[in-house]
């Protein structure tokens, strides 16, 4: 079965490229342990597509820092991520942003909505079969969104508190 991930990524396509990663504070521990060091994120004020209409809008007040700036994985001149070398990511999976992990599956804090439209894979009958043939079933990005929500409001929640 084809998957759809090398073909973008030789057109320059791949979903790592000109995105703001957000990072919760479970992501920040695992990937610092990964890599050794926490010098691997920044504080960026958020990219004008938040604002789109079609954008979830309870998620930039979700997470939004002090300042009104996101916590975000550093990117280089070009705008790509920092973690992307040139045979891929260079965190195993289980060590990247939640929000890497989640893609390309659409959320919100109520569950999820499906496969992102700008993904090739979107447009594959098999898309469920792809997404399975990455280990990424549709019962695994559940826990993710879960888990991804939780961090994101316990953050908030203890940041209201202060
Ligand atoms: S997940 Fe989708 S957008 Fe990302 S590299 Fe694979 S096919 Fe391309
Ligand atoms: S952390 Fe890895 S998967 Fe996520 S955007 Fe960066 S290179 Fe891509």
């Amino acid at each position: 079965m084809n998957v759809p991930c090398v073909t973008c990524a030789m057109a320059g396509g791949s979903c790592c490229l000109n995105r703001q990663i957000i990072l919760t504070t479970g992501d920040i521990e695992r990937i610092s342990q990964f890599v050794g060091t926490r010098e691997f994120y920044t504080m960026e004020a958020p990219e004008s597509w938040y604002l789109e209409p079609s954008y979830d809008p309870d998620w930039l007040p979700l997470v939004m820092k002090p300042g009104n700036v996101l916590r975000v994985l550093k990117r280089n001149r070009e705008k790509n991520c920092e973690m992307l070398t040139d045979k891929g990511c260079r965190l195993p999976f289980s060590i990247r942003p939640l929000i890497c992990q989640l893609h390309p599956y659409m959320h919100t804090e109520k569950g999820i909505l499906g496969v992102d439209e700008s993904c090739p894979i979107s447009k594959e009958k098999e898309s469920n079969a792809i997404l399975e043939q990455l280990d990424m079933p549709l019962v695994k990005a559940r826990e993710w969104q879960k888990k991804l929500y939780l961090e994101l409001n316990s953050e908030r929640n203890g940041m209201a508190a202060r």
